[in-house]
């Protein structure tokens, strides 16, 4: 089968949504940790599905591609380095995939080492509930290095143009599958391939887990390195035993305000203009369910204007 760079973007689309929706089913079947909502329903989806995964994904594919790598690209004559131009797609697949992931390894780890770097990184550890969702959850700044990195051997490396897509389904429904809520046993091959076992651990709030468990899509650096942890049971269903230690907001902007200066979200509740931008997704789900209770005699409520989240 030889699809054209349009068709490999149709059905890694069309296979995406797949996935999505295996993920929603499996994660109400077999829940990893029990009494998690629904995710349209719970803490923090709006931040993260409309703001990190639709919003943000989408400007920084173009500030990424547009903006970063084809000015790179056309600078200078790259066909002397095209080192994997004649190889076959599965194999430049596989060898981007394998080296990205060792890369991604390191630069995790060195997130949760250095005081500077983990500011771009905290984000990803801020939701107390993690789902399929949750895992889009991450600072512009660490998408922008990661992705550039990720994407720019790609290109200048001389890669079938058909590598990009491939390799953004590869990342998007691994990415999705570490975070789902879905209790998975995959016994040997867990020391091999990353799982939610093992990638949940490292969104618990747990000291011993701060310097575990950094693999993304193969788990066996955390074993090669001496970073693995996997004590055989689940961290627990408190919100204490999820997320960070410490306050972070719960706001798109804020959160990437939080990254160059710490400040308490709740004392910003006092200036008007916040409180009422704070309120308004909040106000607007509210009046929308009154509409609609008015006209059905229904009693519902997305969302009670009174309470933050
Ligand atoms: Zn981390
Ligand atoms: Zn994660």
């Amino acid at each position: 089968m030889n699809l054209s760079f349009n068709q490999t973007v149709l059905y890694s689309s069309v296979l995406l949504g797949i996935i999505i929706v295996v993920m929603m089913v499996l994660e109400r079947v077999f829940p990893y940790r029990k009494g998690v909502p629904f995710f349209l329903v719970r803490e923090g989806f709006w931040v993260d599905f409309v703001w990190y995964t639709l919003i943000q994904n989408y400007v920084l594919r173009i500030v990424i591609f547009e903006y970063i790598i084809a000015p790179i690209h056309v600078s200078m004559n790259w066909a002397p380095y095209q080192f994997v131009k004649s190889w076959s797609l599965p194999m430049q697949v596989l060898f981007f995939v394998i080296t990205h992931d060792f890369y991604i390894y390191w630069f995790h780890r060195f997130q949760h080492s250095s005081k500077l770097f983990w500011r771009t990184h905290e984000a990803h550890h801020s939701g107390k509930v993690v789902d399929f969702v949750e895992g889009s959850r991450s600072n512009i700044l660490e998408i922008i290095i990661n992705q550039t990195i990720e994407f720019l051997p790609i290109i200048i490396f001389g890669a079938d143009p058909r590598v990009v897509p491939i390799k953004g389904l590869i990342d998007a429904g691994q990415g999705m599958f570490i975070h789902s809520n879905i209790d998975v046993k995959m016994g040997r091959l867990k020391k091999i391939f990353n799982s939610p076992e093992l990638h949940l651990w490292h969104h618990a709030n747990y000291q011993e887990v701060f310097h575990a468990n950094f693999s993304t899509k193969f788990s066996f650096w955390d074993f090669m390195f001496g970073t693995s942890y996997d004590p055989g049971k689940k961290p627990g269903n408190k919100p204490e035993n999820w997320g960070l230690y410490y306050d972070y907001p719960k706001d798109y902007f804020l959160q990437h305000a939080f990254t160059f200066k710490r400040f308490d979200e709740n004392n910003l509740m006092k200036y008007k203009w916040f409180a009422a931008y704070h309120n308004s997704r909040r106000n607007v789900l509210h009046f929308t369910a009154q509409q609609i209770n008015k006209r059905t005699g229904w009693k519902i409520d997305f969302m009670p204007p009174t309470k933050t989240d």
